[in-house]
């Protein structure tokens, strides 16, 4: 569904991607890992047409990215969950999930756009429960689930998520991370960013390892996880105790 060929992206005159290559089959989960500054949010930003200067090839469907903005690609079937959630506080949670569907609301798929809001509050009830409250006024975890909510009523055919565990309790995340389980069990294809590597590799079906701008490992989750130096470089302390049986 999507593949990267060779991409370099370019900040200025700095490198931040040095020829970076990755696919995606329909309906596989893949996970993107690596410290920070190694290049993910770059990678994430070239492929939703927010990067001005890059080399190689983006292909999505068998269709070159190359020259699309941010609406082409929406329309093509990506939808970003970007870095930080970017909700917007003083609308309502209903407002915020009707902005996902924007472009879809122009061309008068109005009734499909009340379905998806029915489906997105089915996996989410919190969002129909307050749909009128400001999601300024959400905690993280349910303003993460607006996030998701939203990219998913531009009804994508990729969803790509950026870091969507950051900053939120372990709790939160797994059932952020079980919602994503869901979705692609359903059929969604997923792009999941995630510095919280352990968690994304036990719910992805393949991963990447993005160290300084390069691919360094890359593998079915489950090869991932059971890597010495994946394991020393990324999943810390806890992933030892863990494997270990403590
Ligand atoms: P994080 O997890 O911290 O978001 P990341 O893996 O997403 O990190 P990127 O944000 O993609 O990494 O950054 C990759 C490299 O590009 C880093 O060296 C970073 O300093 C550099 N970089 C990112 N954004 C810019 C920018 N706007 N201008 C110049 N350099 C940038």
């Amino acid at each position: 569904m999507l593949r990267i060929r060779n991409l370099k992206c370019y900040y200025g005159k700095i490198m931040a991607l040095k020829g970076v290559s990755l696919h995606i089959g329909q309906g596989e989960l893949v996970t993107l890992i690596g410290t920070n500054g190694s290049g993910k949010s770059t990678l994430l930003q070239a492929i939703c047409g927010l990067m001005d200067h890059w080399d190689g090839e983006i292909l999505f469907k068998g269709v070159s990215l190359r020259g699309f903005d941010p609406p082409a690609v929406v329309k093509e079937g990506i939808s970003l969950v970007p870095e930080g959630r970017q909700i917007f506080p003083p609308l309502t949670i209903q407002d915020n999930l009707m902005l996902g569907a924007y472009t879809r609301l122009r061309r008068g798929a109005r009734q499909a756009v009340e379905q998806d809001l029915e489906t997105v509050s089915q996996l989410f009830p919190v969002l129909r429960e307050r749909a009128q409250q400001l999601a300024g006024t959400l905690s993280g975890g349910e303003q993460q689930m607006l996030a998701i909510g939203r990219a998913l009523m531009a009804r994508p055919r990729l969803l790509v998520l950026d870091e969507p565990s950051m900053g939120l309790a372990p709790l939160v995340v797994a059932r952020i991370l079980e919602t994503l389980a869901n979705l692609r069990r359903e059929g969604l294809t997923i792009l999941l960013v995630e510095q919280n590597a352990q968690a994304a590799l036990q719910i992805a079906d393949r991963g990447y390892v993005l160290e300084t701008g390069r691919v360094v490992l890359q593998g079915p989750a489950a090869d991932l996880l059971a890597d010495d130096e994946v394991k020393r470089a990324y999943l810390g302390k806890d992933y030892r105790d863990f494997d270990e049986g403590r």
